[in-house]
């Protein structure tokens, strides 16, 4: 018999499952819809994780204490958040890197660019696919087994709890898998074009995935119809503006387009929408999805010219270049009046100041809508170079209801069913976004997750089960 049964194969069901056996769970299967060669999820995209510390800590620099931490989330989720999962989450945070590294996680110093984050995120060294490989070969060294290509289609649960998982196969048919307690870390529904078209109408055709095309929550559906309490509204997910030739699934972080801040960005009417200099990009990046999807056939562009070069991860597509603003707007198709017109209003408003890309410095423009309040620099040196801009989706934030043990709640709570990761995010993210909370969110959950789970296991009568 089956002890701890993890739905899912990113983040949150790795350290589900390897928390379930350092707490004495004898029998960890995981079930993951991926082959071996995809699997990980959104999870391998991944690049850092958000920890509280009170000292330098590895190569976190300073403190980060838990009310800083608990601030930075309230400003992005307008209080949107459930105050007791939130502080939970930011306080186990900092034991999280010593934990990931006992599993053979690594870290490396801060990157560059226009994130400062060298006090707030460590960084994985080799990213979140070597993490993920790391927690596979962990697993698989400590017994848990892993069962890639098994889509879980539904749950059965009854009035005693979970019993069993009914796994899609090849065939088109499913077989039933009993257990004694399950953690679903099936991710959120981002890679679901049908049910983002139910939320966002048919601006969702023009969103870019940029993870995995296996979280098409599934489970979060069967979850909710069969009584569990939702969370979260269905619009609101973390949704950046990327590269609008990136692919449709996986572009992952090399076609997100950094350089919002040091320009300005259009839409297709060449008209400025929103201040890019409002606070620190890794502040504001994510609002800029959202932003592009309330724009005219879902498109923007970043417009930046020669003093930008150098000062942002450069994406993977080069931009187009000119060596005028008109002859810019002809090369992506925009007018050039308007464009011109609009860099030239731009340039007037701009107050000059001491230009620095690390704190909120003076440079902003004045009589000018939107604002531009820090960062603002006349669009004067050419070459002038242009990004197109699409949203793209990174993950959803429609949810399950859980409580501090990540047990989900129905009428009741759930004595063996437990949830973590993106299907729970949330409980804390009602809208917004802070870099790398995400991570923190999965890996603190999901250990939790994994805890509870082993002892419910172990606490689980046999007549209970319906094997
Ligand atoms: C490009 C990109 C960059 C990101 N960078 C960061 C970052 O630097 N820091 C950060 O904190 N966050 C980042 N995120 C967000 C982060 O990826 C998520 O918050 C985190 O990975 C969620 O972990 P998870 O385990 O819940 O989901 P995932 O890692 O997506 O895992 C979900 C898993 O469930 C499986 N699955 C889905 N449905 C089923 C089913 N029915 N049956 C069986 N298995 C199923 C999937 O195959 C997948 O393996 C990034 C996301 C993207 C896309």
């Amino acid at each position: 018999m089956i002890d701890v049964l993890v739905i899912g194969g990113g983040n949150a069901a790795l350290c589900a499952a390897l928390s379930a056996v350092e707490h004495g769970a004898r029998r960890v299967v995981v079930l993951e819809s991926a082959s071996r060669a995809e699997r990980g999820g959104n999870s391998i995209h991944t690049r850092n994780i958000r920890v509280m510390h009170d000292s330098p800590m590895g190569y976190l620099t300073e403190a980060y204490g838990e009310d800083e931490f608990f601030d930075d989330l309230i400003r992005v989720t307008g209080g949107k958040t459930t105050e007791e999962l939130a502080r939970q989450v930011i306080r186990a945070s900092s034991e999280c890197p010593q934990w990931m590294q006992r599993y053979g996680v690594r870290f490396q110093a801060c990157l560059g660019g226009t994130l400062h984050l060298s006090r707030t995120n460590n960084f994985f060294l080799g990213g979140g696919k070597a993490l993920m490989n790391a927690y596979y070969r962990s697993a698989e060294s400590l017994g848990i087994q892993i069962q890639y290509d098994s889509p879980v289609e539904r749950l059965e649960i009854d009035r005693k709890g979970f019993q069993a998982a009914w796994v899609s196969d090849k065939a088109g048919g499913a077989h039933r898998l009993p257990a004694k307690a399950v953690v679903v870390a099936s991710g959120g529904f981002e890679s679901n074009r049908e049910w983002l078209r139910e939320a966002w109408g048919p601006a969702a055709d023009q969103f870019l995935i940029r993870g995995c095309r296996f979280n098409q929550g599934v489970l979060l559906r069967d979850l909710i119809a069969q009584g569990a309490q939702s969370i979260g509204d269905v619009t609101q997910g973390h949704c950046v503006a990327i590269d609008a030739r990136a692919p449709m699934y996986d572009g992952g972080i090399v076609t997100r387009i950094d350089c919002v801040s040091l320009g300005i960005v259009v839409n297709k009417e060449g008209q400025r929408f929103y201040d890019e200099g409002e606070d620190f990009w890794p502040k504001r990046y994510a609002i800029w999805g959202r932003l592009v999807a309330q724009q005219p056939d879902q498109i923007g562009y970043s417009i930046i010219d020669a003093k930008a070069q150098g000062r942002f991860m450069p994406p993977v597509f080069p931009g187009e270049s000119a060596q005028t603003i008109e002859a810019l707007a002809v090369k992506i198709g925009l007018h050039p009046d308007a464009l011109s017109k609009t860099v030239s209003a731009y340039n007037a408003a701009v107050v000059t100041g001491r230009f620095n890309h690390a704190v909120l410095d003076d440079c902003h423009t004045e009589g000018l809508t939107p604002p531009k309040t820090h960062w603002a620099q006349r669009l004067d040196t050419p070459p002038f170079t242009a990004y197109p801009l699409r949203p793209g989706i990174t993950f959803t934030y429609l949810g399950v209801k859980i409580n501090n043990k990540c047990q989900v709640l129905f009428d009741d709570y759930s004595e063996n069913l437990f949830a973590a990761g993106e299907i729970v995010a949330g409980n804390v993210l009602g809208q917004g976004y802070v870099a790398g909370v995400g991570m923190t969110i999965g890996s603190v959950f999901g250990r939790l997750a994994g805890q509870q789970a082993a002892l419910a296991a172990m606490r689980r009568p046999q007549e209970e089960l319906c094997i």
